[in-house]
């Protein structure tokens, strides 16, 4: 067979495209031709490393729908974390830190009790009654006051919207001392914020 014949044929012999016969023709050839040997040589050196590549490729292409798959496993319990995490700070915010209190809402009366001062606050909208002791006011009492639907926080008795604040000062021989117009019950709301003169409110109680 001719040699151009031959070197026709090494493409598709390398490739493997090539039938059983013709490989033995090729192959036959090459014994007697080591001009065409080394041309099959040379170009099986040239397109290996192009073969290897497209086989890269196409492993890349066969991969890709794994790193697919792997990135919406990812991104779905990525999403699952974020409605969790949403679902347990609106549980936290509707069961146990609540939101401000209207002053509307709120019923306030005195009362005496052996002798001190009793403030009592009643929320009248049905929902639970978190007083927070407010320390920026010091010394003088502050409570901001919050509502939420049911606190998971702790038991809150009997009657969860109510709260008690008893308030005296006693001189060091545990007489009575009477409220001045320095003592103040400072009551944050969501709507204002309401002062309390104590010195009044006892005077108004027939306390001093
Ligand atoms: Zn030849």
């Amino acid at each position: 067979m001719k040699c151009e014949i031959i070197q026709d044929l090494i493409p598709s012999y390398i490739d493997g495209l090539t039938s059983d016969e013709s490989n033995h023709e090729v192959e036959e050839h090459f014994k007697t031709c080591p001009n065409c040997a080394a041309v099959c040589e040379q170009m099986r050196g040239e397109l290996q490393p192009d073969r290897s590549k497209l086989n890269s490729d196409e492993v890349k292409t066969a991969i890709r729908p794994f790193k697919k798959l792997n990135r919406r496993i990812f991104q779905s319990v990525l999403i699952t974390l974020a409605v969790c995490a949403f679902a347990a700070i609106c549980y936290f915010y509707f069961f146990a830190i609540g939101w401000m209190v209207d002053s509307k809402d709120m019923k306030i009366s005195y009362a005496v009790e052996d002798g001190a001062l009793r403030i009592n606050f009643e929320l009248t909208n049905g929902m639970v009654l978190t007083p927070w002791r407010d320390r920026s006011s010091f010394p003088n009492s502050a409570f901001s006051f919050r509502e939420c639907y049911s606190s998971i926080l702790d038991d809150q008795g009997q009657y969860p919207n109510q709260f008690s604040h008893g308030i005296q000062h006693f001189k060091e021989d545990g007489s009575v001392d009477p409220f001045t117009e320095e003592d103040l019950v400072i009551l944050k709301f969501k709507d204002k914020t309401e002062i309390l003169h104590l010195k009044k409110v006892a005077e108004d109680m027939g306390l001093q």
